[in-house]
């Protein structure tokens, strides 16, 4: 009993929410009820900053070439956000993750938003009353 539960919950874990989100931000998936929102990264060259072409691979967002085009750096960060413009929509790779991921993850976050000169960090905050 125990282990048929257990593979059904791995088996709910693996939906791939395909068919959830098609043209809205947040609701839930028709295949596993889950609610989920959509996230976009985008990946910078964390020498230049630069946006860099990005790709997910084995699940993990990476960029999709190993060099930065614009100064050959390899290192890079992920850039995480819940809107996103129309320019780094092309950019952007988004991830239909449940509230529950994005939860956790959210409230350690850190942005990196780009001043004129200097790069600043803002956490990101969710709350009404913050
Ligand atoms: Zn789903
Ligand atoms: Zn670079």
């Amino acid at each position: 009993m125990t282990n048929i539960l257990i593979n059904f919950l791995k088996k709910y874990k693996k939906c791939s929410h395909k068919n959830a989100l098609l043209n809205t931000q947040e609701g839930y998936c028709p295949d596993c009820g889950e609610y989920l929102v959509k996230n976009y990264y985008i990946v910078r060259c964390a020498c230049c900053k630069v946006k860099r072409e990005a790709k997910i691979y084995w699940g993990e967002i990476v960029p999709a070439d190993k060099f930065c085009t614009n100064c050959g750096s390899s290192e890079y960060y992920i850039e995480k956000t819940d809107k996103i413009n129309f320019i780094d929509a092309n950019w952007a790779i988004y991830l239909k993750e449940t509230v529950n991921e994005t939860k956790d993850s959210r409230e350690h976050i850190q942005i990196w938003v780009e001043n004129t000169e200097n790069i600043k960090y803002i956490s990101e905050c969710k709350k009404k009353d913050c």
